[in-house]
């Protein structure tokens, strides 16, 4: 990796930290030296600590979100080849949703129609989404932006790994970066965990507002659990109003 990479890397590693903590670490005030560029009689590298909520740089695309664009970020995405899944995809998926979002939307990942057509949520899932959004007045057209934890379908739509989940976490984080939604809804377990970093089951997590960096964040249902349990869709209902209520009180404030 060359040093513009690694300094790149470092940059990120150092406002995700200060971000978390609201301040910037002794570790990070110091002058990095990379263990790889030490030369004979350097002294000792400072090598920072990982900060919580970082694993994801780890081996992904160093993405330097500060004046980057969604459209930029949509070049990088379509270009990344960082995990297996880049070898099975047709098209990646980065998200879909208008700027500056209400809310944002995170799924699991590409299905089968969402990578023949390179946008997300677009079939029986997506349709049954699209409805659940619209009774609490959100519209991927109007105020709120949908993307997924990986952006490119797991083949035959298995779980994303976690180092597929990790390598793809540095674009969403762009993603949230650049969007800045008032409010976060994770669809189902693979979001709900990856965001709050936690395997508590789901329905431990769903019905309570939790934070992400300070931006209010609910899990519920996925929609396509939905569709195989309509026993579901009465305590998906009370999250979705929750989450409305909690937008509205957010919007009023
Ligand atoms: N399921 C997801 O989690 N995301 C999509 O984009 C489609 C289906």
């Amino acid at each position: 990796m060359n040093k513009k990479d690694k300094e790149l890397i470092y940059d990120l590693l150092k406002k995700a930290d200060s971000h978390i903590m609201g301040f910037t670490s002794e570790a990070f005030k110091k002058e990095v030296i990379f263990e790889d560029d030490k030369v004979a009689e350097t002294p000792a590298p400072v090598v920072p600590e990982p900060v919580e909520g970082s694993e994801h740089i780890e081996g992904a695309e160093p993405v330097e979100s500060s004046g980057l664009t969604l459209q930029d970020l949509y070049t990088k995405i379509s270009r990344c080849t960082k995990c297996q899944l880049a070898r099975t995809r047709n098209n990646v998926v980065p998200g879909e949703g208008v700027e500056n979002p209400d809310v944002l939307v995170i799924g699991e990942g590409p299905g089968y129609d969402e990578d023949m057509s390179g946008r997300p949520f677009v079939g029986k899932a997506g349709i049954l989404l699209d409805k659940m959004l619209a009774a609490i007045g959100l519209d991927r057209n109007k105020n709120c932006y949908i993307a997924n934890i990986v952006k490119c379908r797991p083949p035959q739509n298995r779980d994303p790994l976690p180092d597929e989940q990790a390598t793809c976490n540095a674009f969403l984080q762009a993603q949230i970066h650049i969007l800045k939604p008032k409010m976060i809804l994770c669809m189902g377990r693979i979001s709900g965990h990856k965001m709050l970093d936690t395997q508590e089951p789901l329905n431990k997590l769903r019905g309570q507002i939790f934070e992400y960096n300070g931006i209010p964040l609910m899990v519920t249902y996925h929609p396509s659990a939905l569709l195989r349990d309509e026993n579901l869709k009465a305590p998906a209902w009370q999250d979705l109003k929750l989450f409305r209520d909690k937008l509205a009180a957010i919007k009023n404030s």
